[in-house]
């Protein structure tokens, strides 16, 4: 299901968490070559992506939120 970003968080790795309108967090690292997601490692960039949708695999499993 597509959710869109309504803020960010981190892990404890320091890894950055998207925060979903849906209350689910989704990982969204920069880990090039893999996963190239430069945006991610800028405030501008971050502030860029609010409200862009991520596909939520949480809400498809039917997962609990995982912030209130
Ligand atoms: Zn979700």
């Amino acid at each position: 299901m597509k959710q869109p970003i309504i803020g960010y968080t981190k892990d404890e790795e320091d890894h950055w968490v998207a925060k979903l309108a849906c209350g689910h967090h989704q990982h969204v690292r920069h880990d090039p070559p893999w996963t190239n997601r430069l945006w991610v490692t800028t405030q501008e960039g971050r502030e860029r992506h609010i409200n862009v949708e991520l596909e939520c695999k949480k809400c498809d499993q039917g997962a609990v939120r995982d912030f209130p």
